[in-house]
């Protein structure tokens, strides 16, 4: 058994899709390959030394500020909060937090309100000062869709199998916590995937974004405009996983290899079409969303201080289980009612799909990182805010609990991909 399931998942790490699409034959409809392929992934991990996941990078303990919403830290657990602020407004208070806890508070968050983290981790007190002031404001700018050949071109390229394969190798690695080594290895492992995109195209790079706080890199796709360069349309999801707190299998099939593979289905038909846009597009696995958006909001920063022009954001995460009658919904706090606006043109014009709204808080997902460095970001998201996969955050974040499908990933991908070409035209 032990053997076999050591087979099964050396397919699945060392080859990634193709390999592992040869070890067995997935039954894409009924999802029950899938499932025991992932289930056997996992068995092999816990009991393989070398893939278990071990903190690193981490040497005193550590302080962070955290900024929360108000209300949410009034009625969470008072284990987690016996302190008073260090600064606050109407809404929003900052704490001096130890980093060591930061999973057990996202847990907590996730307990209590069924969200998370919920929470800014700052590396400085300034940065987290700067959440105290209001978001500059999102400067209105005119949607237009005229690119209906290119978008159903894209839109009939992507395909369920790659979407599959990039979940099922993300699912194997034991746990993808950005300070554990498992969070390393799965980036390092996204990085070398997307390079192969970059193959015969001088126009497309991919680099490896470091952060300072914590060992796991976020992963960026630059395919530069060839008009426009300067003008930059960003579409990301966050490519750690967490369960509960410890070294807890955290398979995060849902939350959120789902849109990490959605991201790269994005990518995967905008080459296989040659197309070549205009405007700069950046590609992103964003690392440590879970431990406070920590990935995300770095690089937002990042991007306003050296005085990027990010026309658009749209974030992915959780997009394949179909919990709502409804295909997408769209977050409409902390995000841009424009784009919003665009994104459900784009659906009804091209697509097809039903959509609806949901609110979910804030500090919720890597989205609300470029909202409050001025740019205008969306959300898209699986189902209603009640009806999202009850897997998450839990060893049972696999495949198999999405039905082992990637049908409902897969409109997300043509949702991305007709943002790619109607923005950044
Ligand atoms: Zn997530």
């Amino acid at each position: 058994m032990r053997i076999l399931t050591g087979f099964l998942l050396s397919l699945i790490l060392a080859g990634g899709a193709s390999a592992a699409r040869a070890g067995y034959t997935p039954d894409f409809d009924s999802g029950i390959d899938v499932r025991l392929a992932i289930e056997a992934a996992l068995e092999a991990a816990s009991s393989a030394g070398g893939l278990l996941p071990e903190p690193q990078g981490r040497p005193a303990p550590e302080t962070v500020w955290v900024s929360m919403e108000k209300s949410d830290v009034a009625a969470l657990d008072g284990a987690l909060f016996k302190r008073a602020p260090v600064a606050q407004n109407k809404r929003i208070a900052i704490y001096e937090y130890e980093t060591d806890r930061l999973a057990a508070l996202a847990d907590g968050m996730q307990r209590s309100f069924y969200r998370a983290p919920g929470f800014f981790a700052h590396d400085t007190l300034e940065s987290a000062l700067e959440d105290l002031k209001a978001p500059p404001a999102v400067p209105s700018r005119a949607y237009t869709l005229d690119q209906a050949a290119r978008v159903r071109d894209l839109a009939a390229r992507v395909k369920e199998e790659p979407v599959l394969a990039v979940i099922n190798a993300m699912s194997a690695f034991k746990n993808r916590g950005s300070r554990y080594a498992t969070g390393v290895d799965a980036s390092k492992w996204l990085q070398k995937e997307w390079a192969k995109f970059a193959s015969g195209r001088s126009d497309i790079s991919v680099a490896p974004f470091k952060h300072a706080a914590f060992p796991q890199e976020s992963v960026v796709l630059t395919v530069r405009g060839a008009v426009e360069p300067e003008k930059v349309v960003v579409i990301g999801g966050h490519i750690d996983s967490v369960a509960g707190y410890g070294d807890t299998p955290a398979p995060g099939a849902d939350d959120n290899a789902s849109g990490a593979a959605v991201t790269q289905e994005a990518i995967r038909v905008l080459v296989e079409s040659g197309y070549r846009p205009s405007k700069t597009l950046k590609f992103i696995g964003f690392a440590a969303e879970e431990a406070g958006l920590r990935g995300s909001a770095d690089i937002a920063a990042a991007f306003k201080k050296e005085g990027v022009q990010v026309e658009g954001m749209l974030n992915l995460d959780m997009v394949n289980y179909k919990g709502s009658e409804k295909d997408i919904y769209f977050v409409t706090d902390n995000t841009s009612a424009d784009q919003n606006a665009f994104l459900g043109r784009l659906i009804d014009t091209y697509l097809g799909y039903t959509w609806g709204t949901l609110k979910c808080g804030y500090g919720c997902s890597d989205h609300a990182s470029w909202t409050k460095n001025g740019y205008p970001s969306s959300y898209a998201f699986e189902s209603t805010f009640e009806q999202h996969s009850p897997f998450i955050h839990k060893p049972t974040d696999t495949l198999g609990s999405c039905g082992g499908s990637a049908v409902h990933a897969a409109k997300f991908a043509r949702l991305a991909a007709a943002y790619a070409a109607e923005l950044g035209k």
